[in-house]
C-alpha cells in the first residue's frame, strides 16, 4: 500500500500543478516529505500520456523540456490525460547525481519498487502500480548523465510476449519522435528500469538518449522538445501537424569496453566514428608512473561509436565506450 500522497487527482477536469509526497521521516524532520513535482492535464476523451525526466538525476535536457512543458501547455491545447513529472527521482535531481543521496537508489533499476523501501523504492511503486496503470503511453527521457556522452537516440522497449499491436504501434511511435537513430530493445526482463512497469502493464514505452556529460546544449534540448510535441501529436492529444521524416536508422546497441585498472583514459575515436573490430577504442595511461606502458583497449566489434565515457580518470570496470549498428 502505497504512503504517497498526491495532491492533484486524475480524473478532476483541467490542469493541475501540485505534488506527490513522499514520506521521508527523519531525525530534522519527524513528518517530512519529500515533494516531487507532478502536473496533470484533463480534457476530455483522447490518449493517456505519462511524460517523465529526472529518473536519473544528472540527465537535463528532458527536465527543462518538461519543466517548460508545464508552464507553457494549457488545457485547451491537449485533449486527454497528460502528467508530467519533470524531475521523477527530485533528491538526485536537487543534488545533480544519478542515484538518489538518500538511499543511493537508482530509480531506473528500482522498479517494481517497495511502497516501504527507502524514497526511490516508494517513487517506483507509485509509478508502477499508479501511474502507468492509467496511461497507454510512458514516455521518459534520459541523457548520459555526468559520466556520459552520446549520439542521441530515441528507444522503444517491449517483452518478447507483447502482441504484434503493441510492437508496431510502438515502432511507428519512436520512428515519429524526429530522431535520426531509434533503437528497440527486446527482452524479457525491464532489468528494474521504468519499462518493468510499461512491460508488465503491457503500454508502450518511448525512451532515448539526448546527450549527457551533465551538462545542456541548445540542440539536446531542441531534440527532446521536438520529441515531446511529436509523441503528443502522434497519439492524438494535440493536432499540431508535422512534416512527414525521413525514415531513421533502426539500431542495435552492442560492443561495450570495460577499462581494466585504474589510469588515464585517451580516446582514440569520437561520437559517430564507424569502427572495425580490432580497432583502438583509446589508450589508458598512468600518469602516477610515468615509466608504465600505456595500455591499448581495442574495440572488438565493427559498429558506430554512439556512447562514450566523458570524465578522463577511470576504474576498474568503469564503461569507456558501446556501439550500435543496423538492426538485422
Ligand atoms: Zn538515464
Amino acid at each position: 500500500m502505497t504512503q504517497v500522497k498526491a495532491t492533484v487527482d486524475f480524473e478532476t477536469l483541467g490542469k493541475q500543478v501540485g505534488w506527490l509526497r513522499v514520506p521521508h521521516s527523519v531525525t530534522r524532520s519527524a513528518y517530512g516529505v519529500i515533494p516531487v513535482p507532478i502536473a496533470v492535464w484533463r480534457n476530455g476523451a483522447g490518449p493517456a500520456i505519462l511524460l517523465t525526466a529526472g529518473t536519473h538525476g544528472d540527465e537535463y535536457e528532458g527536465q527543462v523540456v518538461l519543466t517548460r512543458l508545464i508552464q507553457q501547455l494549457d488545457v485547451k491545447d491537449i485533449r486527454g490525460l497528460l502528467i508530467v513529472i519533470p524531475s521523477l527521482n527530485t533528491p538526485a535531481a536537487i543534488a545533480g547525481t544519478r542515484v538518489s543521496p538518500l538511499d543511493e537508489g537508482n530509480l531506473n533499476r528500482a522498479f517494481p519498487g517497495d511502497p516501504s523501501g527507502g524514497p526511490t523504492w516508494k517513487i517506483a511503486d507509485y509509478v508502477h502500480n499508479h501511474l502507468v496503470p492509467i496511461v497507454d503511453v510512458v514516455g521518459d527521457f534520459h541523457g548520459g548523465g555526468t559520466s556520459l556522452s552520446y549520439r542521441p537516440h530515441a528507444s522503444t522497449h517491449y517483452a518478447p510476449d507483447a502482441s504484434d499491436a503493441l510492437k508496431a504501434r510502438s515502432l511507428a511511435a519512436v520512428k515519429a519522435l524526429g530522431v535520426p537513430h531509434v533503437a528497440i530493445l527486446e527482452n524479457s526482463s525491464g532489468g528494474g528500469a521504468v519499462s518493468t512497469a510499461t512491460r508488465k502493464h503491457n503500454k508502450i514505452y518511448l525512451n532515448g538518449e539526448y546527450g549527457g556529460t551533465g551538462s545542456l546544449t541548445q540542440s539536446g534540448i531542441a531534440l527532446v522538445d521536438n520529441a515531446v510535441q511529436r509523441l503528443l501529436a502522434f497519439f492524438g492529444a494535440t493536432d499540431r501537424h508535422f512534416d512527414p521524416l525521413p525514415e531513421p536508422q533502426v539500431l542495435r546497441l552492442f560492443g561495450h569496453v570495460y577499462v581494466p585498472e585504474p589510469g588515464v583514459f585517451v580516446p582514440a575515436t569520437e561520437l559517430d566514428d564507424a569502427v572495425k573490430a580490432g580497432d583502438l577504442c583509446g589508450q589508458l595511461i598512468f600518469p602516477e608512473n610515468p615509466q608504465r606502458p600505456a595500455i591499448d583497449m581495442l574495440f572488438e566489434r565493427a559498429g558506430d561509436v554512439v556512447c562514450q565515457r566523458h570524465p578522463a580518470r577511470v576504474d576498474r570496470g568503469d564503461c569507456v565506450a558501446h556501439l550500435a549498428g543496423p538492426e538485422g
